[in-house]
């Protein structure tokens, strides 16, 4: 965050702690404009233009500078005029538009972003939200909140749900009965109306929305998780496919189904996905093995990637809809497991009895890979 408010504390005889907005923080990245002009401080103040996209990894954009202005006629002749030329966006050359300057810095606001998501996602206000306190400056917005900003560098505890989670490992939602092993960061259970009985989910103990969100120690045992299944679907003669679709979800939950080797190739399943997807207009990227999420999209976007028993991932950008089946809908379709009526979860309704055993006889199976037990 320290950076963030540097923004803003333009002179020594200004408190950084007493001045800037999260809120006006979160507005000048989404919006990006060319110019940000602030005027409530009292002070003169450019700070270096800064950068609007991530460096080899988005397409470049302009760059966006911060002026603060003096008050009118103040007596200490601190600058409060600011005269300039611009030309409109719309009518400028892209590479113009998004030549960067020598002098050009990272977004101050990339780290805040992360940040402000969680807050967003519900972290209760006493924790680390702040909130705008109007009574003591005659209308001026001042951040308070014990502590002031940099309390929630500190927050590293994951963010709490607003309303009951079925997959919080603490919430007395959680259906202990389907439960298959529980790590440090992460378990596994049975899927609720599974494809099959050895179709899984992985999921954080924490509350966290989705693998870009989850810190790197939840990252590294996820992995495990996938490694221990692995071994395990391919004992039974089964391919390990896995799919996460941060879209209306709230805990993140990596769904994992096994397909018979006999059934498909890895290909076979690739293709399914590619030929679905295009039958709805979706534009799926290619991802390399060994890439990383958090490097090709931000937290809070919507997202759905499937991945294969090769670690090659196909990856869709959500925009506006997805159809929330869709990772499910392939597998069931005819080109991969071909069990059609069960594409919908609703409609697999298994007996609590049926879900006892099915976990049952999962955690014997699984036992001698199971990434809790090992170490
Ligand atoms: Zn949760």
């Amino acid at each position: 965050m320290e950076t963030v408010w540097s923004v803003y504390y333009l002179q020594e005889d200004i408190d950084k702690k007493l001045c800037g907005s999260v809120l006006i923080a979160d507005l000048a990245s989404t919006l990006k404009p060319r110019y940000h002009f602030a005027a409530l401080e009292g002070a003169n103040y450019e700070r270096l233009p800064y950068r609007n996209h991530m460096i080899l990894q988005e397409n470049a954009q302009h760059v966006t500078r911060f002026i603060a202005l003096a008050n009118i006629s103040n007596t200490s002749k601190k600058k409060y005029l600011y005269a300039f030329n611009i030309v409109p966006m719309s009518s400028m050359e892209s590479t113009e538009l998004v030549k960067q300057p020598l002098d050009v810095t990272e977004s101050p606001y990339a780290k805040m972003a992360k940040e402000f998501q969680r807050s967003k996602l519900g972290e209760s206000a006493s924790d680390t939200q702040f909130f705008f306190d109007l009574s003591k400056r005659e209308g001026k917005k001042r951040l308070s909140g014990e502590g002031g900003p940099h309390q929630s560098k500190q927050a590293r505890k994951p963010p709490k749900p607003t309303s009951p989670c079925w997959f919080c490992l603490a919430s007395p939602e959680v259906e202990k009965h389907l439960i298959i092993s529980i790590g440090t960061h992460c378990y596994i259970a049975l899927a609720k109306g599974s494809l099959s009985p050895d179709h899984v989910l992985i999921l954080p103990i924490g509350h966290y929305q989705s693998m870009v969100e989850l810190p790197s120690e939840a990252i590294e045992e996820v992995e495990k998780c996938k490694v221990a299944l692995k071994k395990f679907y391919k004992s039974i003669g089964k391919r390990f496919v896995m799919f996460e679709r941060n879209y209306k979800s709230q805990h993140l939950q990596l769904q994992v189904v096994p397909v018979p080797i006999q059934c498909c190739t890895t290909e076979d399943i690739k293709e399914a996905y590619i030929v679905q997807a295009e039958e709805q207009q979706m534009e799926l990227l290619e991802i390399p093995e060994h890439s990383d999420l958090k490097q090709i999209i931000q937290p809070g976007s919507a997202y759905f990637y499937v991945e294969l028993d090769n670690e090659e991932k196909l990856f869709h950008r959500i925009k506006k809809q997805f159809p929330l089946q869709f990772g499910r809908e392939v597998l069931a379709s005819e080109a991969v497991l071909n069990i059609p009526d069960k594409a919908n979860w609703r409609e697999c309704k298994y007996s609590r009895e049926d879900e006892i055993e099915f976990a049952k006889s999962f955690r014997e199976g699984f036992q001698p890979y199971d990434f809790s037990l090992l170490d």
